[in-house]
């Protein structure tokens, strides 16, 4: 068929047969189909939507346009994760040692951070020596010889993911969900790994601001994983606060080493336990999630977890050394606190903003070009449900310099709330959706679900 006749087809609602859907994303692949042609597809799907199973066509279809990682060599059963990105999400620094300790593999690629949003592998080249540019092959052979690799998206794997990509950005067509569902999920099942947990952010600091959004994103990317039959599930989990008290790159390091020691702030302890849990059950490692939070429970208790960091740091190149001295990363030559205005209990402490600050400091890219300063960022002291007095710190700022703290310390400010009553708590995890295999559809838990 024309391309041509297939856009009609598409910018009319109607949907498109697999072999359709393949034509088009080979095509873009070997360059025969142009740019232009494809973005007009992009922006027909965004108006028109696509189906569950034109989504999985999509997917599949982008997979095969590249290599595939043959984890057969893999001794251990062999899990992922996936977060949609927050405010001082670390939590993969210490989740992917947890789940090792507990004897399943852990496949992860991880990107960098842009606009509000951090990345794990600006977080890990914190670290001196620490390599994220592996290959595909070098990423395999270290899955197989140690159980855990952690590195940069490959070139290899849906190679139609990346050019896509580069179209949706340029032509306002990245928020459309079938779009990011296939995108996000392309990359995890050229990976390959048996148990992959969704992780879907929904709050004012996350991508997805609604969580009826968010939900449909988690549905579908399970939905996904079930039809390639892979074992997923997807949390939907809170980004309206960022998660521990650390934003900034070598801060958050740091918070996730003191994590591992035992010491760490309690959300980002229940998350990262809770996400672990899902990948050993996931993996097979455990009969149910609450048995695997168990067994990662256990592994950050004994320091077994906080071994198999050193192991990755070893294996990958990074200094072990950071993980008895945090300033091994460097540190920020400015430290500015930021008072309370006036007494009361934390209501507010908007992620967004916070993450604005951090930028403001030099630890994020307003452009995917732009240098980062590892060393600065922003620490909360004070975090919703916390009563502070008049002129206690909410925050301090990690600064190159007074002129960058004090802009931040202004920003931060905004960012707060304080209000006579404590407010209500909000559950680590909104909602839990899976799907049994072979198959679509699933099952949902949650305290709120609506
Ligand atoms: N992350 C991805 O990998 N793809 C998207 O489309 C959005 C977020």
């Amino acid at each position: 068929m024309r391309t041509v006749d297939i856009l009609e087809r598409k910018r009319q609602g109607e949907e498109l047969s697999r072999e359709e859907i393949e034509q088009l994303i080979m095509g873009h692949v070997r360059g025969e189909i142009p740019d232009y042609q494809m973005a007009a597809w992009l922006m027909a799907v965004c108006c028109r939507g696509m189906s569950r199973r034109e989504t999985v066509d999509l997917t599949a279809a982008m997979v095969a346009s590249g290599a595939t990682l043959n984890l057969s060599g893999v001794s251990l059963p062999v899990a992922d994760k996936h977060s949609s990105g927050g405010v001082g999400d670390k939590t993969t620094l210490v989740v992917a040692p947890l789940v090792r300790a507990c004897g399943v593999a852990v496949a992860k690629m991880s990107g960098r951070g842009l606009g509000f949003t951090g990345g794990t592998l600006d977080k890990l080249e914190s670290i001196p020596g620490f390599r994220v540019g592996l290959s595909a092959a070098q990423f395999l052979r270290q899955l197989e010889a140690e159980g855990i690799a952690l590195a940069g998206q490959t070139p290899e794997l849906a190679p139609a993911d990346r050019k896509l990509y580069a179209l949706r950005d340029v032509t306002g067509t990245v928020q459309s969900i079938p779009l990011i569902a296939s995108s996000i999920m392309s990359k995890k099942l050229a990976i390959g790994a048996q148990g992959l947990v969704l992780d879907v952010k929904v709050g004012t600091g996350a991508f997805m601001a609604r969580r009826e959004e968010a939900r449909e994103l988690a549905h579908l990317m399970v939905d996904i994983g079930a039809a390639a039959g892979r074992r997923a599930s997807a949390l939907l989990t809170p980004m309206d606060q960022p998660l521990g008290l650390a934003v900034g790159n070598a801060l958050e390091v740091a918070e996730a080493i003191e994590t591992l020691r035992g010491e760490g702030p309690q959300d980002l302890v229940e998350l990262s336990t809770l996400l672990a849990g899902e990948m050993l059950y996931l993996a097979g490692r455990a009969g149910n999630p609450e048995v695997g939070r168990a067994l990662a429970l256990e592994a950050l208790s004994s320091g077994k977890a906080l071994e198999w960091l050193e192991r990755l740091l070893v294996a990958q190149g990074g200094d072990p050394r950071v993980l008895d001295d945090p300033g091994v990363m460097g540190r920020a030559p400015v430290v500015l606190p930021v008072p309370a205005p006036h007494a009361g209990w934390v209501s507010r402490a908007e992620a967004r903003k916070i993450a604005g600050a951090a930028l403001i400091l030099g630890a994020g890219r307003a452009r995917k070009e732009d240098p980062i300063d590892h060393r600065v960022g922003v620490v909360l002291r004070a975090k919703v449900g916390t009563e502070v007095e008049i002129g206690e710190p909410l925050a301090e700022v990690h600064a190159r310099d007074i002129s960058a703290g004090e802009r931040a310390v202004e920003e931060i400010l905004h960012a707060y709330s304080l209000g006579e009553e404590p407010p209500q708590s909000v559950p680590e995890v909104l909602e839990r959706w899976d799907a049994p295999l072979p198959g679509v559809g699933g099952t949902a838990t949650g305290p709120s679900r609506s």
